[in-house]
């Protein structure tokens, strides 16, 4: 094990005072502890770490039993959260390797997919069941030293990501670590190590078998984290948006689309970095776009009955849900800023007000904003439009949530019954 000093290499004022509490007491307390992952990293980077994760030899009960208001959480991972004031520390005992007689606790699908993870383990071991090498430096913040088994510091002062261990293997384990790879060269603006990179493009397909809500979650973080226009790039490039989105590839591949999706994302970033709010529902609703209007436009050609914007964005986020659950929260907003893309481009002055106090209205006109970049008619509505909100600016989406036409619902069978 590489131990280095730490006093040159990172900023210990800009240490979570409730981390180094954590472990410290977990030292007093005769157990090791570490400051570990993207804490370090960061730091190490010059960026102000999100959160600050603790690696320990206590079991979550030991650390439990350490720390009032801690509690343990997790299945798959357990691990124990510790509160501090209003900090909450992430706490975890070094995990272990599974082949070591502890079947019983891990527990791998045919596929090789890990299932559950709660193997104890050493320090050493718990490095290399991490997933890349520049997350798996460990802080020792009372001696200041850093222990680098890895070779985590080179690769930061390279600047690439890479997988530990066999990438197939580790994909195949647990396939969302292909698009933590992702994430973190486009945050980081790294570059991918060669054989961490290829060994996508045989694995990707292995993230049809992780359930959707996850997949939901892990494309809140690579959406929302302030770096959604190259983390999609990554993505496409990878062949990783497929598996994701598949009815955004095809958008990818057209040039307005794609100039349109990549607006939406680096508006996006650009809020974050201005620490405005945003919401998932514009920015999926602008990438799933593209296929909702090509959909929109063949269902208008069968002549079929009945509205084609609402059918095509029924269609689209059916095949979309099955790959990512989207929840109601953001996906009934997503269609009514596509359902107000025809009468926007209606331009009607009768209908001027309704369509102004719709609570939509301004997402579903910055949407408008962006399809204009590529289509000279929509210049002339989106001109339409200024004007008639900077004549009525009071009534924009003025229309409480309540007078909006709810969706009726059925009634839940109960499963018995069935
Ligand atoms: P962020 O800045 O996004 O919080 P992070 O590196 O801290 O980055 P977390 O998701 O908080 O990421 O995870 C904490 C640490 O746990 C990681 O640094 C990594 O060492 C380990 N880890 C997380 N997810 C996995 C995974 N799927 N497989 C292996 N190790 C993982
Ligand atoms: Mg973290």
């Amino acid at each position: 094990m590489q131990t280095i000093d730490s006093k040159n290499l990172i900023d210990h004022t800009a240490l979570s005072r409730a981390a180094v509490s954590v472990v410290e007491r977990l030292c007093d307390n005769d157990y090791s502890a570490f400051i570990v992952g993207g804490a370090v990293r960061d730091l190490l980077l010059g960026k102000r770490p999100k959160d600050f994760d603790v690696a320990t030899n206590a079991t979550p009960e030991q650390v439990v039993a350490l720390f009032r208001g801690s509690r343990i959480i997790g299945r798959r991972f357990q691990i124990v959260h510790v509160r501090m004031g209003r900090e909450i520390i992430e706490v975890t005992t070094f995990r272990g390797h599974h082949e070591d007689g502890a079947a019983q606790t891990a527990v791998k699908s045919q596929k090789g997919l890990l299932l559950r993870d709660n193997v104890y383990g050493t320090l050493d071991q718990d490095a290399a069941r991490r997933d890349l090498t520049i997350n798996a430096l460990y802080l020792d913040p009372i001696d200041q030293l850093i222990l680098d088994d890895l070779n985590g510091l080179e690769d930061i002062r390279q600047r690439v990501v890479r997988i530990i261990g066999d990438p197939a293997t580790r994909y195949s384990e647990d396939p969302v670590r292909m698009l933590r790879v992702v994430r973190f060269a486009a945050k980081l603006g790294f570059s991918i190590e060669q054989a961490s990179s290829a060994a996508i493009s045989q694995c990707r397909h292995l993230l049809a078998d992780i359930p959707a809500a996850r997949l939901f979650d892990e494309t809140l973080k690579l959406f929302m984290a302030g770096f959604a226009a190259p983390t999609i790039e990554h993505l496409t490039t990878h062949g990783l948006l497929e598996p994701l989105f598949p009815e955004a590839l095809g958008a990818m591949e057209d040039a307005s689309s794609r100039t349109l999706i990549l607006k939406a994302m680096g508006n996006t970033d650009a809020r974050i970095a201005r620490g405005k709010p945003v919401t998932p529902a514009f920015l999926l609703g602008a990438l799933l776009w593209p296929a909702v209007a090509y959909k929109r436009r063949n269902i208008s050609n069968t002549g079929a009955e009945g509205s084609p914007i609402n059918a095509a964005g029924q269609q689209v986020l059916a095949i979309t849900l099955q790959r990512v659950a989207i929840p109601k929260r953001f996906s009934i907003p997503m269609r009514e800023i596509w359902e107000l893309q025809p009468r926007l481009e209606k331009c009607s002055s009768k209908r001027v007000k309704s369509v102004l106090s719709q609570r939509r209205f301004r997402a579903a006109f910055d949407l408008l904003l962006l399809r204009a970049e590529s289509s000279d008619e929509l210049k002339a509505t989106v001109a339409f439009w200024e004007e008639q909100q900077q004549l009525f600016p009071e009534v924009v989406g003025s229309l409480p949530a309540t007078e909006i036409p709810q969706r009726k619902r059925r009634p839940r069978r109960r499963k018995r019954d069935q």
